[in-house]
């Protein structure tokens, strides 16, 4: 099996139970709110995007590591040319496992994660990755369409005074954007569907959901507080589309055909898409 019968559109299922994404959370809450919205109300009905440029940080984060894992070094995300605030810590990441962005590219070949992220040379990269749309009400949900059931909150924390006077008076009130209960797909659509691609998505996505718990590996904000800690698969690529929406719905088991197809993705497949891989990291050297 080559990539490109599987076509371009792969699904990597996402469960977490908070995620805060700084402010960036779009909601659609303007649709109901006709000015008396309260986004603290838990009867609010609203949905909204997550934007991918977070989860796209996080997926290139552990395809960076895959890839050291493999024995050789990243693409750094970050120009070599910017004037980074922290120019000792750029040179020690250069240390620590990665490449300059760029110095990778070669008679018009690059490594394998500048080849999928692009930006350097205004070369596009070959992954196209989705915001998540999410709704609170289940049934209006299509995970075909990469789409997530969360329920959307607007979260208050409140730093309190230290003087004993003040009763813990607060002295600051922050606002955050709060998606909870997290569970549905993350499209991600391949313009070329290179084998090695495949292998280096299912590697990452086995490697973050191991690594789950790790700071380094949650996603978003609130860090400390268990935000961002991802449960996370890539739903099995050679699922037809009844097959794919039966991974969602709690109230049917996988069947024979798709216990039949995991099978053959992961005895068959995959190690096509792993010897893929580590062909090309090799290739990169
Ligand atoms: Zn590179």
């Amino acid at each position: 099996m080559s990539g490109e019968d599987l076509g371009a559109d792969f699904f990597v299922r996402l469960r977490a139970d908070l995620l805060i994404i700084g402010d960036s959370v779009l909601t659609d809450r303007h649709h109901a709110s006709n000015g008396n919205y309260d986004p603290r109300d838990p009867q609010n009905q609203i949905g909204g995007l997550i934007p991918s440029f977070s989860l796209s940080g996080w997926l290139r984060h552990g395809m960076e590591r895959v890839v050291q894992e493999h024995g050789a070094t990243a693409c750094h995300p970050g120009e070599s040319n910017a004037n980074f605030k922290k120019d000792g810590v750029y040179t020690r990441d250069l240390d620590a496992g990665y490449h300059e962005k760029g110095t990778c590219l070669d008679n018009d070949k690059e490594c394998v994660i500048l080849d999928l992220f692009g930006g350097f040379d205004d070369r596009p990269g070959k992954v196209m990755r989705r915001p998540v749309k999410f709704s609170p009400v289940r049934s209006g949900v299509d995970y075909t369409r990469g789409q997530a059931e969360g329920h959307y909150r607007r979260l208050n924390r409140n730093i309190v005074s230290r003087n004993e006077e003040d009763g813990r008076q607060p002295l600051r009130n922050l606002e955050v954007d709060a998606v909870a209960n997290l569970d549905g797909c993350w499209q991600l659509v391949f313009r070329e569907t290179k084998p090695e691609f495949i292998g280096l998505l299912a590697e990452a996505v086995e490697y973050l959901d191991t690594y789950q718990t790790d700071f380094m590996h949650q996603l978003g904000g609130a860090r400390n507080f268990g935000g961002g800690i991802i449960d996370c698969a890539l739903i099995n690529p050679l699922y037809e589309t009844h097959e794919f929406r039966c991974v969602f719905d709690r109230s049917k088991r996988a069947t024979t055909a798709m216990q039949a197809k995991d099978k053959e993705w992961a005895e068959e497949c995959l190690p096509k898409f792993r010897t893929a891989l580590r062909e090309r990291i090799e290739a990169d050297r």
